[in-house]
């Protein structure tokens, strides 16, 4: 068992491997990514719906996001692995004035960043995704290089990176306890031995509210459970389909080879880490995906293929990133709202800067430090 490491990463999923390996790229490899799990990635990097987008309110998001997919552009040259990205689009239909009008207003701040959004009227909606309901449309938004990628292989090559350069992976080992002395971290405690170090980075997901009170930290993360339920094979909509969302009712699906994959968040349910299926949950999802998508009547579910895994959320669906004011060796980089695979690669960039130059520097996140909580915090409004 490792006693000592310059940084301790609590959490192997996507996040915890991007960290690492780009703090093991920029030459920091005394680094010892600490996992609850028997295995690597079971997080909720492995209960993903993969989408990847620029598509969003708040321009740090957007900018996170055209790091992340242009770094997937080039994952197998840059990082090795595969992160599978396919740029199918993204379509946001809006049928009310108030969404439309936040909708215009993004697609103008995208548009500004360089983002190749598009406003669309109804009737060319059906020339994107044949057989939706357009009726009731004002309009939609349709970003063509937003799409999916493989969440799995962007974990993994991060990690493997990681590991290539010298950073070490120990499975089973519980964070159970953060040692401070005047005002540092000192060590991390495992059921397997304490790891003395300078720097902890919470990567812990869904847990990393729990994994900040290990330090006597409030860093407000719940879990928050999300569904995705998924077909048969189906011809009914193209192979090129890009993730679909109805604004007003929140559901969205898109195409899994030759399945489609759908879901709708039940916002409602009260925080907590029960990932079994929801299928209580399920008629309700029907109805608002048979409202926009009248065929889908005619599709059989697979049932054993289903799933549901943890959205990580904070108060305002933005992430919390960078060191605590109140604790400066740990740093937080946890609370994606359901976006962390695509912001994996910015994290990454981040979070290093932070650990190696002290503060960030390749994007300001200061709308992304946990004092936003304490001035006034602007929501990211385009969530699913
Ligand atoms: C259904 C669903 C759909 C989603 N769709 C998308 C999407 O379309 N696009 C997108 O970008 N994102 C999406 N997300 C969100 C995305 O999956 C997460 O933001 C991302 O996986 C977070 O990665 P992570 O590494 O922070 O967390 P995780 O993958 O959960 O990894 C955290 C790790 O920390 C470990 N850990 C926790 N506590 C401790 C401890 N005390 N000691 C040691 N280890 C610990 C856990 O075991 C886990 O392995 C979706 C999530 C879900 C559930």
């Amino acid at each position: 068992m490792r006693t000592q490491a310059t940084v301790v990463i609590i959490g192997a999923g996507v996040m915890g491997a991007s960290v690492a390996c780009h703090l093991a790229m920029r030459g920091c490899t005394d680094v010892v990514i600490i996992e609850q799990f028997e295995t690597e990635i079971q997080g909720s990097t492995a209960r993903s719906a993969a989408g990847v987008r620029h598509q969003f309110s708040h321009e740090i998001n957007v900018r996170m996001s055209q790091y992340g997919i242009e770094r997937f552009t080039h994952f197998r040259d840059e990082i090795g692995g595969e992160s599978g990205l396919h740029q199918v689009g993204y379509l946001f239909l809006i049928n009310d004035q108030e969404n439309w009008q936040g909708y215009c207003e993004a697609t103008a701040m995208q548009n500004r960043l360089g983002v190749r959004t598009k406003l669309l009227k109804p009737a060319d909606v059906h020339a994107i995704v044949p057989d939706v309901r357009i009726d009731d449309l004002i309009g939609a938004t349709f970003g063509p290089d937003d799409g999916y990628c493989d969440p799995h292989g962007v974990a993994l090559g991060y990690l493997t990176r990681a590991r290539s350069l010298g950073v070490e992976l120990l499975r089973a080992t519980p964070a159970t306890g953060i040692e401070v002395q005047g005002g540092r971290v000192v060590a991390v405690q495992t059921p397997h031995g304490r790891i003395a170090c300078e720097t902890v980075i919470n990567c812990a997901g869904s847990w990393a509210g729990q994994a900040a009170a290990l330090a006597g930290l409030n860093v407000p993360i719940k879990p928050f459970r999300r569904n995705v339920y998924v077909t048969q094979p189906t011809a009914i909509i193209p192979h090129q389909m890009p993730l679909t969302v109805d604004v007003t009712s929140g559901f969205w699906m898109r195409k899994e080879q030759e399945n489609l994959i759908f879901g709708l968040s039940k916002a409602d349910e009260p925080a907590g880490y029960n990932t079994n299926v929801d299928w209580d949950w399920l008629d309700t999802v029907l109805d608002a995906g048979f409202d926009r998508f009248p065929r889908l009547g005619e599709v059989q579910l697979a049932d054993k293929q289903c799933w549901a895994g943890a959205y990580e959320i904070t108060p305002d669906h933005m992430p919390i990133l960078g060191r605590h004011p109140d604790l400066p060796s740990f740093i937080n980089a946890a609370g994606f709202s359901g976006h962390g695979i695509m912001h994996s690669p910015a994290t990454g960039v981040i979070i290093a800067e932070e650990v190696l130059d002290g503060r960030a520097h390749t994007f300001d996140i200061d709308p992304l430090r946990i004092e936003r909580y304490a001035t006034g915090s602007v929501f990211e409004r385009n969530i699913i």
